[in-house]
């Protein structure tokens, strides 16, 4: 099970914001490859198999952004055609961005596995961007997600214990 569940999350997130903007302030004047290479090693120590079936917290909560390549994919898999998949499953954000129409996600089941793994977004396969390079440029992202997603958390904790 993982540490901190989605259920705690919040309320430890939003008691640790301040901690981590400050975190991410001090991280912003090491070069980029010396941030890289923290959140690297941290995001290489998380559990991610068996962490995120037992949380599932961003399937359930937000939306992947999921473009064109993604629909296709999705769709022949699903046997449909495109803009079937499109009418049934997406809408256009306030970005004009195609997102699930419905949290928690279609495609989620309640054991948290997900029915089209394979073939899933790719802003799924990329979330929660914490092995990205160049992540200073993400930080306001990653602030956010620390507030969704626990491994975010955890990586941001294990990076203070680093840098003190
Ligand atoms: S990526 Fe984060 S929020 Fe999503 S399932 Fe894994 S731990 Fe949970
Ligand atoms: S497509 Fe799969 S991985 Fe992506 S949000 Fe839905 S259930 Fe989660």
């Amino acid at each position: 099970m993982i540490d901190p569940t989605p259920e705690r999350l919040p309320l430890l997130a939003s008691k640790a914001k301040k901690e981590h903007m400050e975190l991410l302030k001090r991280l912003k004047r090491l070069p980029d490859t010396k941030v890289d290479e923290l959140f690297r090693n941290a995001h290489s120590n998380i559990d991610w198999d068996n962490d995120c079936l037992s949380c599932a917290n961003c399937c359930k909560s937000i939306s992947p952004i999921v473009i064109d390549r993604d629909i296709d994919r999705i769709a022949a898999r699903l046997r449909m055609k495109p803009s079937e998949l499109v009418d049934k499953y997406l809408v256009l954000d306030s970005d004009g961005d195609y997102v699930f129409r419905t949290q928690p996600c279609p495609f989620l089941l309640p054991d948290n596995y997900c029915t089209i793994y394979e073939d899933r977004p790719r802003a799924c396969r990329e979330y929660p961007h914490t092995d990205r390079k160049r992540i200073k440029g993400i930080f306001n992202l990653t602030l956010k997600n620390a507030l969704v997603c626990p491994a975010v958390y955890n990586v941001l904790k294990e990076i203070k214990g680093e840098v003190g």
